[in-house]
């Protein structure tokens, strides 16, 4: 058995990637120098790169070094082996750590202690784990002891390590959901045997205790002794943190976050700084701006006495840094100093970790801070302004998939007001946004909830990275412990979820599934409605309705006056920069006047999409269309669209009014006539007696229409083609708006848009009776304007034979849903049950209905597009299927020459900033 391994092993690495002789696999950093640098994140992982750019800018750094993310690919290529070489690597980039500190690793008299911390290329908050105080045993404690003569420090230290060790390396975790961690237990249980209730009122001998406790517990669940030996416990590190690279959080998080599992995790080996040896020392997190808002202060929490994840944690709730200030004004102002500094290099809003030992500052950690939306985008503005950054810069800045954070709802403030008796407790604003829904106590159950479609708030003390997924699925996520850098409020932001953190009022039971507020005897269980408000930290219990942003207010509703509404204006300059730059137009897909203005209101320069069939629906219209379908004769048929044709006529006026010149794509019927009529029995035999007709008439048409795909049936031209008297009434109605319009002295555009085109022998058929009736019009109403006849590219055929086509079309519109459909010969109302196992599977990177498919429809589209143009340079191109929203497909868009992209009016931001940063990306 083990020689087949053994054989298996070396036939992999044959093939996979080998330590070469010379290679180097280990990057030290510190004492005002280092070999890696801020650029090198590929090779040494964000926290491994950035620490070197931190030593080199001379910034107060602990020694160190960083094992390169070639080891970690290695490691997993080669059944979980190192490179021969590093072993001698690690032993000199140590020995320089030593000599530098004056301390030896595991020397019983004056012993080096070290953390060994994980660090991806993209930053993964808490999805790996950290180590600390690695190097302690029962013989190096008693050098640590005589070296600082802070016993209670020491053991402190001590049981910290023996923890993390057991928990990451040894793998004692809680079994179950409801299960406590088993360590936690034990520090409860001493705690409480003392009387005390804080960790840090524990003693020196009741910490030494602990150990023993912990190492006993280590025996008698995992079976194995606590290694006593340092480097025993080193390379024990520093393969569990390769191993946590394929941990399922990490998988899970890699998953959420696109990032690569090939990339790999780097392992950082650094000297230890104590925040836990006394008063005078501690341990801090900041954001060199406030990440919540974008305000331009320092923002950040600290605990003295304190170590590591002991702020995050939410065990003890930190304090705000300005206290700092007050506490010890010379390690505040140092702080504020590497803030300058920080920002100064990185032009960006940086994120950093940092340790107080005795009186003197540490830096530990730096990265670009993550942020909501609404803090990118001010904080992007903002730094223009204080010339730290270029608009182009600027504009990279803001994810355009995140810009509808800006428009997310807010409560609406009168019924919050009258919700005021339904307050329950204040927290931390951590994540902006307004929230209701259902309370889930664990992050399995609000998945649960989510998929059966209810709308639901995670409420927990505090969470961690095994719940992403139920943050994921949640509406918000509502904490009782923790601060603005808690687990809770880093994940929630970056996934832009709505986020209250560290309410401390709440009391909540997981055994039992409720929930009380301190000092009130209401019970709340899971499953019970409750909303928070992302912007001030508030808990109602109930719903409490939503409105619009600020930024609908302004432009949508035009309720809010623009110069009260500074995140409105901060979209604004973001809009403007983003126009200056792009090259591709942007229309919107509208069907009624008011959709059109809201297009308008966000930017949209046209309408590339108006759907003709949802006019039919309005009211007063449905009749006279059903009439026309069961109509028997063609006299029949014409006389049901002549009552059509002033309906249509007005809804046309109404757009072309709204858009004041600006063109309007508007697309002939196209959904198969059968969705017009009901297909039961009661809708029918109502129609019938409404029409005055027999039922079986209606039944039997029904039947007729019957399709078995009607994705591929009667449908788009095919109806014009078959009843060319459909698209004469269409495009009378069209021009005859248009006409009306005119006259009013606004200028119209109108371009009619012939769906479904597979052959230019459809088009032509269609196109020669609008432009006939185009004549028809202008000639009897003596209205002069221009107009265009042109198609949707929406089936293979019709992509292939572009050139052919283009010579009928004086636009071509892609329908990308359609096309996708088409091209893959997938119905996108068939495939729910496989194409999400099929993204899981990476068959396809994305869902190819919300992204293009770019190597299949995006061929396709190529090929239309280079065809077309031949046939006719002057050929206007868009695309107007929802993938016109998407920033990837945007993107794509801009580069294959498309003339404009058209998406809903609510994403017309996104496509904005998505077509402006296509080209600075170019
Ligand atoms: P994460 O990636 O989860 O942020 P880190 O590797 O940054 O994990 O470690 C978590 C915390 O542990 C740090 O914020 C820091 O407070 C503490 N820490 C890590 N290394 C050291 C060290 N060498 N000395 C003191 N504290 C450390
Ligand atoms: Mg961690
Ligand atoms: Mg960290």
């Amino acid at each position: 058995m083990a020689k087949t391994r053994t054989k298996a092993t070396k036939r992999r690495s044959a093939r996979k990637p080998v330590a070469a002789k010379g290679r180097r696999y280990v990057y030290s950093f510190g004492g005002g120098g280092a070999d890696g640098r801020a650029e090198m994140k590929e090779l040494l992982g964000g926290k491994g790169a950035n620490l070197a750019e931190m030593a080199r800018m001379r910034l107060p750094v602990p020694p160190g070094f960083t094992i390169s993310t070639e080891v970690c690919t290695y490691y997993y290529a080669n059944g979980r082996r190192y490179p021969a070489v590093l072993r001698a690597q690690v032993e000199t980039a140590l020995k320089k750590v030593e000599k530098a500190l004056g301390k030896t690793f595991g020397d019983p008299e004056n012993p080096l202690l070290v953390s060994v911390r994980s660090g991806a290329r993209a930053s993964m908050p808490g999805m790996m784990d950290t180590i600390l105080n690695l190097g302690l045993n029962d013989r190096t404690v008693q050098g640590l002891i005589r070296h600082t003569g802070n016993e209670r420090f020491a053991y402190d230290s001590y049981r910290r390590f023996v923890q993390m060790y057991g928990d990451v390396v040894l793998d004692l975790k809680p079994r179950t959901k409801t299960e406590e961690d088993p360590f936690e237990v034990a520090l409860h249980e001493k705690k409480r045997a003392r009387g005390v209730t804080l960790d840090t009122d524990l003693t020196a001998d009741d910490l030494r205790e602990l150990v023993q406790e912990f190492k006993a517990l280590i025996k008698m669940r995992k079976g194995v002794l606590f290694p006593e030996d340092p480097h025993e416990q080193l390379w024990g590190a520093i393969g569990a943190v390769f191993g946590s690279w394929n941990n399922e959080r990490a998988i899970i998080y890699r998953k959420l976050n696109d990032i690569p599992e090939s990339w790999g995790t780097a392992v950082n080996v650094q000297s230890m700084v104590f925040g836990n040896m006394g008063g005078d020392s501690g341990t801090g997190v900041a954001f060199t701006r406030d990440p919540a808002s974008g305000e331009n202060v320092f923002y950040g929490e600290y605990l003295m006495n304190a170590q590591g994840e002991d702020v995050v944690a939410g065990i003890r709730t930190p304090l705000p840094i300005a206290q700092l200030g007050k506490e010890n004004p010379k390690i505040h102002g140092q702080l504020m100093q590497v803030r300058r500094t920080l920002e100064r290099h990185y032009r960006d809003v940086m994120d950093v970790e940092f340790t107080i030992q005795q009186g003197t500052l540490y830096m530990l950690q730096c990265r670009v801070g993550k942020r909501t939306a609404v803090a990118a985008a001010k904080i992007a503005v903002d730094m223009v302004h204080e010339k730290l950054i270029a608009p182009k810069t600027a504009l990279l800045r803001v994810d355009p998939e995140r810009l509808n954070e800006l428009l997310r709802p807010v409560f609406d403030l009168s019924a919050k007001r009258d919700a005021g008796a339904r307050m329950l407790a204040k927290g931390l604003n951590a994540g902006p946004g307004a929230a209701s829904g259902k309370i889930a106590f664990h992050a399995e159950d609000a998945e649960e909830m989510a998929k059966r479609g209810d709308r639901v708030i995670l409420v927990r003390n505090e969470t961690s990275p095994e719940d992403i997924r139920g943050m994921a699925a949640a509406e918000g996520i509502l904490t009782a412990r923790g601060g603005m850098t808690s687990h809770a409020a880093l994940v929630g932001r970056q996934m832009g979820k709505v986020c209250v953190v560290g309410c401390g009022a709440l009391l909540i039971n997981y055994e039992r599934g409720e929930m009380r507020i301190d000092g009130r005897s209401e019970v709340l269980r899971q499953g019970d409605p409750i909303s928070i408000d992302g912007f001030t930290g508030e808990v109602f219990s109930g719903e409490i309705p939503t409105r619009p942003s600020e930024i609908v207010q302004v432009l949508v509703d035009k309720t809010l006056e623009p110069s009260k509404a500074p995140v409105y204006k901060i979209y604004a300059q973001l809009m403007k920069w983003a126009d200056q730059v792009r090259r591709l137009g942007i229309r919107a897909n509208a069907d009624l006047p008011e959709q059109c203005e809201h297009a308008v209101a966000f930017g949209a320069e046209g309408v590339g999409l108006t759907r003709t069939e949802h006019m039919f629906f309005g009211e007063g219209k449905i009749e006279p269309m059903r009439e026309m379908i069961l109509a028997e004769t063609t006299e029949e048929r014409r006389r049901a669209l002549a009552k059509l044709l002033p309906l249509q006529r007005a809804d046309f006026e109404g757009i072309f009014r709204v858009l004041a010149g600006r063109p309007v794509t508007i697309r002939l019927i196209d959904p198969p006539l059968h969705e017009f009529l009901p297909h039961d029995a009661e809708g029918q035999a109502q129609i019938a007696a409404d029409m005055h007709v027999p039922v079986e008439r209606v039944r039997n048409r029904v039947e007729q229409l019957h399709e078995f795909n009607p994705m591929l049936g009667f449908r788009g031209c095919r109806l014009g083609i078959i009843y060319p008297e459909i698209t004469e009434m269409q495009a009378r109605a069209i021009f005859e708006a248009a006409s009306n319009v005119k006259r009013e002295g606004i200028p119209v555009e109108p371009e009619v848009m012939i769906p479904l085109v597979g052959h230019v022998k459809e088009l032509k058929l269609q196109a020669d009776i609008v432009r006939r009736v185009a004549a028809e019009v202008l000639k009897e109403t003596g209205a002069k304007f221009r107009y265009l006849v042109g198609t949707m590219i929406e089936v293979p055929r019709g992509a292939l034979t572009a050139d052919a086509i283009a010579a009928e079309a004086d636009f071509f519109s892609f329908g990308t849903n359609d096309l996708t459909q088409t091209t893959l010969g997938v119905s996108r109302d068939d495939a729910g049950r496989f194409l999400t196992p099929y993204v899981d599977l990476e068959i396809y990177s994305r869902d190819p209905f919300e992204s293009i498919d770019q190597d299949g429809v995006g061929a396709l589209m190529r090929t239309a597009v280079e065809r077309g143009r031949k046939a006719k340079p002057a050929l206007k191109l868009g695309i107007c299927g929802e993938h016109g929203g998407d920033p990837a497909s945007v993107r794509f868009c801009d580069t294959v020459g498309l003339s404009y992209v058209s998406c809903s009016p609510f994403r017309v931001p996104i496509a904005r900033l998505a077509a402006a940063q296509a080209r600075l990306t170019r």
